[in-house]
Formats: C-alpha cells, sequence, structure tokens
C-alpha cells in the first residue's frame, strides 16, 4: 500500500519534471526555427536536433503528433510533447501580437472619431 503511494507520488512529480523539460525545449525551439503553417489544423515543427527532420502536428479538437514520444508518452494521457508545445506557444505569441494590433487599431480609430468630432465643432457656427 505504502509503495503504491509513493509510486503514485514518483510518477506525479515525473509528469511535472517532463512536462517542464518539454516546455523548455519548445522554447529552444522556437528560438532557433518557426514551425510551418500548411493549413488551420496542420503544423509542421522542427526537430530540435536536425533540422532536415520535421514533426507534424495536428489539430482537431485536441492537438496530437506523429512523435515517438507522443506516441508512447503522451498519447491519451492529455500531455503534449515538445513540438504540440512549440504550436502553443506559437498561438500564443501571434494572439498576444494580434491583440496588440487589435489595441492599437482601436486607439487609432478613436483617435480618428475625436478628429471629425472637433472638426463638427468647429465648423458648426
Ligand atoms: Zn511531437
Amino acid at each position: 500500500m505504502n509503495h503504491q503511494i509513493n509510486s503514485n507520488i514518483e510518477n506525479k512529480s515525473n509528469l511535472k519534471y517532463f512536462s517542464e523539460t518539454r516546455e523548455a525545449r519548445a522554447k529552444q525551439i522556437l528560438e532557433h526555427s518557426k514551425p510551418e503553417c500548411l493549413d488551420e489544423n496542420t503544423f509542421l515543427v522542427p526537430s530540435q536536433f536536425d533540422s532536415n527532420k520535421k514533426y507534424q502536428v495536428t489539430y482537431f479538437d485536441s492537438y496530437s503528433c506523429n512523435c515517438k514520444d507522443f506516441e508512447l508518452r503522451c498519447k491519451g494521457k492529455g500531455l503534449y510533447c515538445k513540438h504540440i508545445k512549440v504550436i502553443q506557444l506559437f498561438q500564443k505569441l501571434k494572439n498576444k501580437l494580434e491583440i496588440q494590433n487589435m489595441l492599437l487599431n482601436s486607439i487609432k480609430i478613436n483617435n480618428s472619431r475625436n478628429l471629425t468630432g472637433e472638426e463638427n465643432l468647429i465648423k458648426t457656427p
């Protein structure tokens, strides 16, 4: 019984460890290369060690990847390999940029509205 509990705790910290290393590796991959977007749901992520090699990440309701790490350790457990994490980080960064652009655009729109408002005030006698 005790052994069972211990191994559960070990599994948990292993999972945390794997998850953290995957995230760190995903960041390393993103620093050196950008994932390719084949279509809305399909991405190619270059391998960390062999840039000629690419893994295909697909997104249909949930992510999946065709690498061994995903097949053996992540699939069916709700875990993501580093390639999937690359795509997630990439999307996050992209969203951030899009939100920034949206905010910039709305500021511009507000400014031009103010301008026309002032013009109208000046024109009315
Ligand atoms: Zn993968």
